[in-house]
């Protein structure tokens, strides 16, 4: 018997047939980056290879269940969302995020992809806005950084640093100097460590030195606490 599959819908159907571990698909506000405060539908995958000292989604390192490509686009669709975000725990750590991405881009969305550094870029469709964590020295991970990951940025990408005390923020402003990374990026964040550095302060910090990055403060951490699934 002729099989009459034209090749490009085989190879979607393989694509869509591909599987995930997943802690939650949810609709909220965007808590960061600069598509803050927006409605997003958010796809978090189930794992993660670092263990930063602030962590606030350890709920996501383990368990979860295992969805194919197309289920997770089905629930993705039925919030009709504009924005998406792929988050975990660290979604690079499934190979299969890479054809979910391309899979939520070609359905329109404009896809963000929230990751902590260690696990390359290569690969992450080029429509999709990388936010990517460079991990400071007091969040207990910074051996982990790919700085093979930073030429890979495209300018549309945001680079986020999460700092924990003044350490941290006189090591984020070497990095932002040495690679140049206010020019190289749309934006680049800094954000308190929840419960460890002041808002404040920071702010009076980035002031004072006039540099060119966005404070950031955790939306959803004021209006939710951390609650899973917001
Ligand atoms: S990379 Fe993100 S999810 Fe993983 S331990 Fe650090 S803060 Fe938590």
């Amino acid at each position: 018997m002729t099989d009459c599959t034209p090749r490009g819908d085989s190879a979607a159907a393989a694509v869509a047939a591909q599987t995930l571990r997943i802690t939650e698909i949810f609709y909220s506000l965007q808590g960061e980056a600069r598509t803050v405060g927006l409605p997003t539908a958010f796809v978090r995958l189930t794992g993660c290879p670092l263990r930063c000292v602030y962590c606030d989604t350890a709920y996501a390192f383990s368990g979860g269940e295992l969805f194919t490509l197309a289920e997770i686009a089905a629930q993705v669709a039925a919030f009709a969302p504009r924005y998406v975000t792929v988050t975990g725990g660290e979604p690079l750590a499934q190979p299969n995020c890479l054809p979910l991405l391309g899979l939520l881009c070609d359905a329109g969305y404009e896809v963000s992809l929230e990751t902590g550094g260690a696990i390359s870029l290569a690969g992450v469709d080029p429509r999709v806005v990388t936010v990517l964590d460079l991990k400071t020295p007091a969040s207990g991970e910074l051996a982990r950084n790919d700085y093979a990951n930073i030429p890979l940025l495209r300018p549309h990408d945001q680079v986020k640093f999460v700092l924990c005390d003044r350490q941290d923020y006189e090591w984020a402003r070497f990095q932002l100097d040495q690679h140049r990374l206010a020019e190289r990026v749309s934006d680049v964040l800094f954000s308190p460590s929840h419960g460890q550095l002041e808002a404040r302060e920071l702010a009076e910090w980035i002031l004072a030195d006039n540099l060119p990055v966005r404070l950031q403060l955790q939306l959803h951490k004021l209006l939710w606490q951390d609650a899973p699934g917001h």
